[in-house]
């Protein structure tokens, strides 16, 4: 089989969280060299489908753009760029507009959710946001889609859209699979088991951001919510214990079965202690080179701007051929 083409996107919303970093950066990480090519994109439009400040806008684009450099990603073995520069993303949106059901995307948990926190206007942009997402990862043809497990609804969606596409104008668009993590799909919140761990969640308790400090790291995960019980192990029932076993299983590299057996007999306590420990030692790295690349915004811009000019190489193809199935403009 030949190399897949990976595509993924990420937002620049906020301050990117564990939940981020393992479900999806990590992912993006290991693809650089499994693709061919690996495609990464920081989703300004996505963005403004919640409420925002402009200013904010491009300082959280830059502390992305310096995250996932100092994650790994490497411009000489991926593409990297920003969603508004290759207008191939929003061209595909409308196009297919045309084969995406109506009450799909009402169906969407993601609208849902996010329409039901909305204080005034619910935007019409949170509505098409999975049309958008259909049309980053289809027009470059992706195979691959890493992800973490909240967007499978979303990958599900876009995979209808393409195979609608090709039943209604001619095979033209690859049905991508998604690829979420073995370990670590959903981190949970700290807080709210319950909950997977999100930018937008209301306690900063419970979210781990890659950027804090290591004291912070502590004290969160110090007050991470278990259950009355004592042991460590994994169970449906043990939300918040299940979900430190696998931040430490991933932060540690081993697998979750080894964590219960190294932990047996300890209490929650010292648990959450080495857990803590796990992940100040698994993030330091990857704040103090944040630390380095952050402030050259010229050199960030430099990069954004070659990744899109590839992006752009290789989306145009496909949104021409897109509007020439469809009847679109002057035949080719
Ligand atoms: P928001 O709540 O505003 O949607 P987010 O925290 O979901 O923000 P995104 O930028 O939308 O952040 O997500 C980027 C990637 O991280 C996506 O692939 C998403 O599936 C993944 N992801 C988000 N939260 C988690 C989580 N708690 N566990 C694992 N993966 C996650
Ligand atoms: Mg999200």
């Amino acid at each position: 089989m030949s190399a897949p083409v990976i595509f993924s996107g990420i937002q620049p919303t906020g301050r990117k969280h564990l939940g981020n970093y393992i479900g999806a950066i990590l992912q993006y990480v290991e693809g650089q060299d499994r693709g061919d090519p690996a495609i990464y994109c920081i989703v300004d439009l996505h963005a403004i489908s919640v409420a925002y400040e402009p200013t904010e806008l491009r300082q959280r684009l830059y502390d992305t753009t310096a995250i996932l450099l100092a994650a790994g990603l490497d411009p000489s073995r991926c593409i990297l760029f920003r969603q508004s520069d290759v207008r191939e993303h929003t061209d595909l949106t409308w196009l297919l507009t045309a084969v995406t059901a109506h009450g799909d995307l009402n169906r969407m948990h993601q609208f849902k959710e996010k329409s039901a926190k909305q204080r005034e206007l619910v935007p019409a942009a949170l509505f098409l946001y999975p049309v958008l997402m259909a049309a980053d990862v289809l027009a470059y043809k992706a195979d691959e889609v890493p992800v973490g497990e909240d967007q499978l609804q979303h990958v599900e969606l876009m995979r209808e859209i393409a195979r609608r596409f090709n039943e209604r104008f001619g095979e033209t668009l690859v049905v991508p699979e998604h690829r979420v993590p073995e370990i670590g799909a959903r981190i949970m919140d700290l807080q709210e088991p319950d909950c997977k761990m999100s930018t937008t969640s209301p306690s900063e308790a419970g979210t781990v951001f890659v950027l804090d400090e290591p004291d912070a790291i502590r004290k969160k995960l110090g007050s991470a919510v278990t259950d009355s019980g004592r042991e460590v192990r994994r169970d449906p029932e043990k939300a918040g214990v299940t979900n430190l076993i696998d931040i430490y299983a991933v932060a540690r590299g081993t697998d979750p079965e080894a964590v219960e057996r190294e932990f047996e007999g300890a209490g929650y306590g010292d648990f959450k202690k080495a857990v803590a420990e796990a992940v100040v030692e698994f993030l330091a790295p990857v704040r103090e080179r944040y630390a380095e690349l952050r402030p050259d915004e010229a050199a960030l811009e430099r990069i954004l701007a070659e990744g899109a000019e590839k992006a752009r190489e290789l989306a145009a193809p496909t949104v021409a051929e897109v509007r020439d199935r469809m009847g679109i403009g002057p035949p080719r």
